[in-house]
């Protein structure tokens, strides 16, 4: 099959750019068009919650690539504000609208990648679209997040207690703000282990955040200068500033859906091992398309950055004939909260169960550092295995020093299908000042292996 000489990629963030980029450099007689609806491509989406900590540094920071370099550096033909209405698939053409000049016109293409992303679901609540009431996804989010802030609010009500939740209370927290977190099931970070949560709320606690699961919100209400004052929930109101709401995302599926292409059963685009959509001519990656999960062995949708790079690189590289196959995810985040570094990989026991695997767990404490060494603090690892067959299934951490980059370990390991033996038996690194003589991954898998019916 020739390469193709026409390539349009939709949305210009971490998947379009990376594509966009892969393609101009494995084929340069290429000509790449990438049309994106906002004012700024190749952002840090994930650095925003640490900048908005930080009043002394501008959002602009977290721009990776600027358009002028993408243009005349990478030779990508860039058109920003420019939204991607229509794809006709048979046609082979797109209908676009260039806000700037208000105009209309159709673009045709040999290949097309789609990297529209997701947004933030903003529940349709009384009050929700009040000033003061924001969400966090894109730079203009954070912005607006940053210029509330020099309002100088008090009080700020957190709605969602998921990733941007627990980053943002501890950020808002750090610049003056009084925080609630309102969160609508049992517990926060829905998904996590019991265990786990447990050290985030004692964390939440010791920094003075207050929160509440199980909690329902029904409405926000203006205070006489009209903007946001309070949240009302099926337990109480609570006086408010600022509302986030960070209530998750959904993938920008609807073009691709009104073009024909095949949504999958997570609600993102479907795609292969390639990245290729149902349209061999079509590829999508990043938070609009599914990823392939290497336990589970089908597609899932977990929208994250790391996976936005990988897809888009693999996505670009096939456009240009490059057969390259995306090994999948294990489903690996961290994140930190206050001083307590969190992260997680695998399936949790619950997602297991269901999964229709018969989980054991093990959850212990080990010293960061070896014994007598000074300075040394807790590493909590919990993780999860297949009782029959010891197959390794997930872990987390939690902890106030090396918690998070653990985590590499052990979704190595599940990228390997290890068992807990295998992992027992890996040869981690020890010297006293970053690890005890037995590392708490090898600690936690000596207790799993108990539980494991064969070992
Ligand atoms: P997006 O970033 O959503 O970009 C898609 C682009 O497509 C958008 O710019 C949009 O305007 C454009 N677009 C959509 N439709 C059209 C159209 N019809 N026409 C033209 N353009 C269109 N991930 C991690 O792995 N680690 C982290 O620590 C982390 N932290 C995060 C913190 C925050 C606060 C947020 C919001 C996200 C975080 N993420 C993190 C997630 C990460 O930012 C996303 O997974 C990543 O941005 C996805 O990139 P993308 O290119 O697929 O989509
Ligand atoms: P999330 O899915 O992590 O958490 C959303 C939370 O809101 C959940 O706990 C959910 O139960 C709760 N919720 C849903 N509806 C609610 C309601 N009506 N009232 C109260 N609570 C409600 O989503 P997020 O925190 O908005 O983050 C969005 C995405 O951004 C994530 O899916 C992730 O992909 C990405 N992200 C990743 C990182 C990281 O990897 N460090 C950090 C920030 C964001």
């Amino acid at each position: 099959m020739s390469v193709p000489k026409r390539v349009i990629v939709v949305g210009g963030v971490a998947a379009g750019m990376s594509a966009a980029s892969q393609i101009r450099r494995r084929h340069p007689k290429s000509k790449v068009t990438v049309f994106e609806r906002g004012s700024h491509i190749s952002y840090g989406a994930c650095g925003m919650p640490y900048n908005i900590e930080d009043p002394e540094r501008s959002i602009d920071d977290l721009v990776v690539l600027s358009a002028e370099h993408a243009r005349s550096k990478r030779g990508i033909d860039l058109r920003l504000r420019h939204n991607v209405n229509e794809i006709d698939l048979d046609a082979g053409t797109l209908s676009v609208t260039d806000s700037d000049n208000d105009r209309d016109f159709r673009e045709p293409f040999d290949a097309l990648v789609i990297a529209t992303g997701a947004r933030a679901i903003r529940p349709p609540l009384p009050g929700f679209d009040l000033p003061g009431v924001e969400v966090l996804r894109d730079l203009g989010d954070g912005a607006a997040i940053r210029k509330a802030l020099e309002n100088g609010p008090r009080r700020a009500v957190i709605v969602g207690a998921g990733y941007i939740g627990m980053e943002m209370a501890h950020v808002l927290t750090a610049r003056g703000l009084e925080v609630t977190v309102l969160e609508k099931l049992p517990q926060l970070l829905p998904g996590w282990h019991a265990d786990t949560v447990a050290v985030v709320e004692e964390t939440l606690t010791d920094h003075g955040v207050e929160y509440h699961t199980g909690t329902t919100v029904e409405a926000a209400e203006a205070g006489s200068d009209g903007c946001v004052a309070s949240v009302t929930t099926d337990s109480g109101t609570f006086a408010a500033d600022l509302v986030l709401v960070a209530v998750g995302v959904r993938p920008n599926v609807e073009l691709a859906s009104r073009s024909g292409l095949r949504i999958g059963e997570t609600g993102a685009i479907w795609v292969n091992q390639n990245q290729q959509t149902s349209n061999p001519a079509v590829w999508a990656a990043g938070d609009c398309a599914e990823a392939y999960h290497r336990i589970l062995r089908r597609n899932v949708w977990i929208p994250l950055g790391t996976t936005a790079n990988k897809q888009g690189r693999i996505a670009g590289a096939n456009v240009v004939r490059a057969g390259q196959r995306f090994r999948g995810v294990v489903g690996t985040a961290g994140f930190v909260v206050f001083d307590l570094e969190l992260a997680r990989t695998g399936v949790g026991e619950q997602q297991a169960r269901d999964e229709g695997f018969d989980p054991v767990t093990a959850t212990i404490r080990q010293r960061s550092r070896a014994h007598g060494y000074p300075g040394g603090v807790p590493v909590q690892v919990h993780l999860v295995a297949d009782r029959e067959t010891g197959l390794l299934l997930g872990g987390e951490l939690a902890g106030r020093e090396g918690a998070a980059l653990r985590v590499n370990t052990l979704a190595t390991a599940l990228g390997a299908h290890m068992t807990v033996t295998d992992l027992q038996n890996l040869d981690l690194v020890y010297a006293p000042p970053f690890a005890s003589v037995w590392d708490p991954v090898l600690v936690a898998a000596n207790q799993l292996i108990k539980k494991v019916g064969n070992p």
